[in-house]
């Protein structure tokens, strides 16, 4: 299939892109990789009046650290945030959770602030960012907010993201010394969407969990925090005991729904499994 007709415009400024966000005629999408928006087009899921391109706007391709956080901004790619040495410094999990996004060719066009801006249920990134407690930099004609990961997914392919507004960067924390990543998934086949997945953070001290952070997607409508089951596990012994019981409580903290190939019973399994396995793997 083909899209609907659209306007094209490709400005060179981000000023230039903002001023065409602000107009509020019609509707107007920004087209980053468009390795989601094309084929939502193609498929007519989504039909905008105007694409605003971004792929020459200056500026906007970099992975760097600034100070205690790491910053990624919207033109940065997946290939080249899977393969900097400093993201697999500074942020292990997002280093080992794109093990399982996409594809080479699709990572080679598709960046991280399109794939956080699209919110599909069932993508790493949103779960990495909200266990690492990333922060979105969105900012308009009228100026600049910070949203966190936590307020930033608001549903089913929806965020807090204006109409008039451009994710500019993303800022993640730089892990701290000491605390151990792990990850865990079930797809159809590598490199899909997650039927599944488990995203943890792990602070141990003198063999007890001092702190948890648990992050699971692909089981309601957005990623989430499993909070009851990081606070069960919060001073317990670091060991595989302990690791299987927040298995079986994340399998009771989550409600997803049954659809066409996936019973919600077979995906509350998967949780299970999957934060035991996150777990053990991350120490
Ligand atoms: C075959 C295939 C397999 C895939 N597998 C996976 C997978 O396993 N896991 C996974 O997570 N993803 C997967 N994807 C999706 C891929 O990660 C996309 O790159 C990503 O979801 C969207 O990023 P993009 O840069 O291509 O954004 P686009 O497709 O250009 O845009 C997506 C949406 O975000 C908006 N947007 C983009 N950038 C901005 C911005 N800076 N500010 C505001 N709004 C913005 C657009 O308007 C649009 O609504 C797959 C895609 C394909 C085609």
């Amino acid at each position: 299939m083909k899209p609907a007709a659209f306007a094209y415009e490709r400005p060179s400024s981000i000023a230039a892109a903002l001023d065409l966000l602000a107009l509020d005629d019609i509707e107007t999408r920004i087209l980053a990789g468009g390795q989601s928006l094309v084929a939502m087009m193609n498929l007519r899921f989504a039909r905008p009046a105007r694409l605003i391109d971004i792929n020459r706007l200056p500026d906007l391709n970099y992975i760097r650290r600034e100070g205690d956080e790491l910053a990624i901004g919207a033109l940065a790619r997946h290939a080249d945030i899977k393969a900097s040495a400093l993201v697999a410094q500074c942020c292990p999990l997002m280093h080992i959770a794109y093990e399982w996004v996409a594809h080479g060719t699709v990572r080679n066009r598709g960046t991280l602030c399109g794939n956080l801006c699209h919110a599909d249920p069932a993508s790493e990134m949103p779960a990495v960012a909200l266990a690492v407690g990333a922060t979105m930099v969105l900012r308009s004609k009228s100026g600049e907010r910070r949203v966190a990961a936590a307020d930033f997914f608001q549903g089913l392919y929806s965020t807090a993201t204006r109409s008039d507004e451009m994710l500019v960067e993303v800022r993640v924390p730089v892990a701290p010394a000491g605390q151990k990543a792990g990850f865990a998934e079930v797809s159809m086949r590598k490199g899909d969407f997650a039927w599944a997945l488990a995203a943890v953070l792990l602070t141990v001290s003198n063999g007890r969990i001092a702190q948890a952070v648990i992050a699971c997607a692909g089981v309601d409508d957005r990623a989430r925090r499993l909070h009851s089951v990081e606070q069960a596990i919060t001073g317990q012994a670091a060991d595989a005991a302990t690791f299987k019981r927040a298995g079986s409580l994340a399998r009771d903290a989550v409600n997803p729904h049954d659809d066409a190939t996936t019973p919600a019973e077979y995906r509350k399994d998967l949780v299970c499994s999957l934060v035991e396995k996150a777990l053990v793997g991350a120490v």
